[in-house]
């Protein structure tokens, strides 16, 4: 079963870390080095069994690979995952001794911080490998992801706008932005500055107080954004926020936002496409903060955010060209989107 899936799917190595004394069961997995070192971080996660584990760590190295890929980095995809319960303080030596392993690969692996591991724990990891990146806090760290991830969705939001209004600008184009956590308090500030009309919600009342009282934003309930009539429904909560049902209740043209694996199935996927909307895939839009951590690698020279945001705001071309191709080759852009992913990489061979 295991090589069927990994042959299907084109993963290049997979290895099980185990180490009793320390309590360490891990499984790192690199779906692809082609493009250059397989990037992805580490997470820990009491999944209910080994079966579990495996099909995340695959799912996410995988979904890695496209991501770098279609950013235009010269990174692979790879991600890891700890077994075990992410609270409280870890059990000593078993993050060093992830470390050890993940140093094994000689820089071909490349770990940063996922869920249930934060930049103390990756500190540790540190202590016996160079090939972590991504600790917050640390000299030549390229700091909290979220501005650049903002950074690169207000450019992915300016293609959508000139692709389905044929406008420049954002200004007076109704947004309704659904979480308002650390992307969308950075992605306001540039929405509110070109004037644009946003309505937002947050099931977090200090989330909604924070952005009402620096942005002045119209609000609505969590249920209710669903409903609201706007130009661009911007999901930036959690995952699957686009299924059957809130799709039937959208009055939208456009759908593009900050969260990560906004489709709940490939169906919705082709019913947008089908229904006209735009959707702008959400690997390709909220790219910031993995090409911002790609300048934080030693071979890219060290980091300046300078060079890093340069690189982020070219999401606005990479979702105009999915765009474009959605509409010449007739497929959704989330079918674009991979198939563009896959052709760099395929060049590359
Ligand atoms: P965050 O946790 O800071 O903010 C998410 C917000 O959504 C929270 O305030 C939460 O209360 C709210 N929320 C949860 N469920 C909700 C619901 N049903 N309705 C309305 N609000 C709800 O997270 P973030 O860092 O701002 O990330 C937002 C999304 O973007 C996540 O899906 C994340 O995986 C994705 N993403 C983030 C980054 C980054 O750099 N932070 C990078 C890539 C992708």
């Amino acid at each position: 079963m295991v090589f069927e899936k990994i042959q299907n799917d084109g993963f290049e190595q997979i290895i099980y870390c185990n180490d009793s004394k320390v309590g360490l069961k891990a499984i790192i997995a690199l779906h692809s080095t082609v493009l250059g070192p397989a990037t992805g971080g580490c997470r820990m996660w009491n999944y209910a069994n080994e079966g579990e584990a495996l099909f995340d760590v695959l799912r996410l190295s995988q979904g890695m690979t496209y991501k770098a890929s279609l950013a235009g980095l010269d990174w692979g995809g790879g991600k890891a995952v700890i077994l075990g319960d992410p609270r409280g303080i870890k059990a000593p030596g078993l993050l060093e001794r992830f470390g050890e392993y993940v140093d094994r690969f000689g820089g071909v692996y490349i770990t940063a911080k996922d869920v249930g591991i934060g930049a103390e724990d990756l500190r540790r990891v540190k202590t016996k490998t160079p090939h972590v990146l991504g600790i917050e806090g640390d000299q030549n760290s390229s700091g909290d992801p979220s501005p650049a991830t903002a950074w690169g969705v207000y450019h992915g939001l300016q293609a959508c706008a000139k692709f389905a209004f044929q406008t420049d600008s954002l200004k007076g184009i109704k947004i309704a932005l659904q979480g308002l956590g650390s992307v969308s308090y950075y992605l306001l500030e540039y929405l509110i500055a070109e004037g644009a009309d946003v309505i937002g919600c947050d099931i977090n009342s200090e989330m909604v107080d924070r952005a009402v009282k620096k942005y002045g934003i119209q609000i609505t309930s969590a249920e209710e954004i669903y409903d609201v009539p706007c130009d661009i429904f911007s999901p930036s909560a959690l995952g699957s926020s686009i299924n059957a049902s809130s799709l039937s209740r959208l009055k939208t043209k456009v759908i593009a936002g900050a969260a990560n694996n906004q489709l709940a199935t490939e169906k919705e996927g082709r019913e947008i496409f089908e229904r006209g909307m735009i959707y702008a895939p959400d690997y390709a839009i909220n790219a910031g903060g993995l090409i911002n951590i790609y300048y934080e690698d030693p071979a890219r020279g060290g980091y300046t955010r300078q060079r890093a945001f340069d690189h982020v705001s070219h999401i606005r071309k990479t979702i105009w060209d999915i765009l474009e191709r959605s509409k010449v080759e007739k497929q959704p852009t989330h079918v674009i989107a991979n198939r563009m992913a896959e052709e760099r990489i395929r060049m590359a061979v």
